[in-house]
């Protein structure tokens, strides 16, 4: 089963008839891209909504499965609940995540494997799929530059006072003072971020350019070689590293470590003005906690694309707050990640039925415990058994998974 966003409200009219070819490996790194054996769908088209289906009709209706693809996933009776009984194998985006509950876990008793269609599964409840020794993958990779040149964007776009300016322009005036009084530069500024992985290193590389002061914060620390090159700071604890920075980014995924991390009490540690980037997941922040700090100035901008839970209510006062720069959850669904990730669902399926192992890069969770990507990344309050992992011995374990460095 697929849960996957709604089709396009308006007639698509394609702007591009092609998409950038890049190398086998992503950026700077030597993670291959994805490789299934065939990819039968066209490049370039909206594959991520319930027309689009991933492109996977085809491939899995020959191989005699039954696809149900849904984005009723929320509302009472949805099809995603009445269908979960029957599913083996779910699929869904984190731009319109279905929410796997260890109620759902309950009902679905047939379940094999979860796939993330893009990159982070917080949406599932990974205990729980451990507990089932259910399979959890995701598409790593497949949007990280994405994202992170959406985090330069709204860096920028924040910083430079780029969209009320806009908006004066749009309405036919030309105060430039108004423009202005908001506006700075980048250049020269400290930047930081908490999560130096595939999106926050290659943030921190595309920001280096701007003549800038460069941070970050992760558990594992990056290569000297790494550190040396951009002329990175690094701090062990992100609340040693807050004060510095004129701009935060947050790249570390969502776990139980980093739930709630920016509340009441942290957002004190921030400069007065600081601009903070979220395009990581909207629980690391909580959501009152921003709205008072920006309407208040004590931050100076807010802008990201994701929210919880998703998608947001009309009401959400992160939509409407000052100096706010956010969109629906879209930089790591562009044409490019979409053809990008649905090559990489197709990978994972074609390994699943064919007994292959699912590359280390893709795991998050199987046999019953975090692994690959998963071991490197995320938190699990407790193991199988129930007991306390130990997180240093959980990061020292797994010494193979720095292939993008
Ligand atoms: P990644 O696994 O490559 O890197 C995550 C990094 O965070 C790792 O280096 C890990 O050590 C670090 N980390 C984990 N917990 C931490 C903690 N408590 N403190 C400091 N560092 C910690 O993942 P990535 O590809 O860089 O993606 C990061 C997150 O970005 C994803 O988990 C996802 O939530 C989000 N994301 C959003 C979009 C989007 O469209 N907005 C797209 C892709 C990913």
């Amino acid at each position: 089963m697929q849960v996957l966003y709604d089709n396009p409200c308006n007639e698509i009219q394609q702007l591009r008839q092609s998409l950038p070819a890049l190398e086998e490996c992503y950026d700077h790194s030597q993670q291959m891209m994805p490789s299934p054996k065939t990819v039968d769908f066209p490049r370039g088209i909206v594959l991520g909504s319930v027309a689009g289906e991933l492109g996977l009709r085809k491939y899995l209706t020959e191989l005699g499965h039954t696809l149900v693809t849904t984005s009723s996933k929320d509302e009472p009776d949805s099809v995603f609940d009445k269908e979960l009984h029957d599913a083996s194998i779910i699929i869904s985006q984190p731009f319109w995540p279905a929410y796997m509950s260890s109620d759902r876990f309950h009902a679905a008793q047939k379940l094999e494997l979860i796939i993330t269609a893009g990159v982070g599964s917080d949406h599932i409840d990974i205990n729980e799929a451990n507990r089932r020794n259910i399979t959890v993958a995701e598409v790593t990779y497949s949007n990280s530059i994405g994202v992170a040149e959406s985090e330069v964007m709204m860096t920028l776009a924040l910083i430079r006072n780029y969209i009320p300016s806009h908006e004066i322009s749009k309405q036919g005036a030309w105060n430039i003072a108004d423009c202005v009084s908001h506006a700075y530069y980048v250049e020269g500024m400290s930047i930081g971020t908490i999560g130096a992985g595939r999106i926050g290193l290659a943030y921190l590389r595309r920001m280096a350019p701007f003549n800038v002061r460069l941070w970050y914060c992760d558990k594992h620390r990056l290569p000297a070689s790494v550190e040396t090159e951009l002329k990175l700071n690094y701090c062990a604890d992100w609340k040693e590293m807050v004060p510095q920075l004129d701009v935060l980014a947050l790249n570390c995924p969502l776990h139980a470590e980093t739930e709630y991390m920016i509340n009441d009490e942290t957002i004190k540690l921030f400069k007065q003005g600081t601009y903070l980037i979220n395009s990581a997941r909207g629980k690391l922040c909580r959501e009152d906690t921003i709205a008072s700090a920006v309407n208040s100035r004590h931050l100076a901008g807010y802008a990201g694309d994701v929210w919880f839970p998703q998608p947001a209510r009309p009401g959400h006062p992160w939509r409407h707050m000052p100096r706010n720069g956010m969109i629906p959850h879209m930089s790591g669904s562009t044409l490019n990640a979409q053809a990008r990730y649905a090559a990489g669902v197709r990978e994972i399926l074609e390994c699943h039925f064919e007994g292959r192992p699912i590359r280390p890069d893709y795991l998050i969770a199987a046999g019953g415990r975090l692994t690959g990507t998963g071991l490197h990344s995320y938190v699990v309050s407790s193991d199988v058994d129930g007991s306390p992992r130990n997180l240093s011995v959980m990061g020292d374990a797994l010494p193979d998974i720095v292939s993008y460095f």
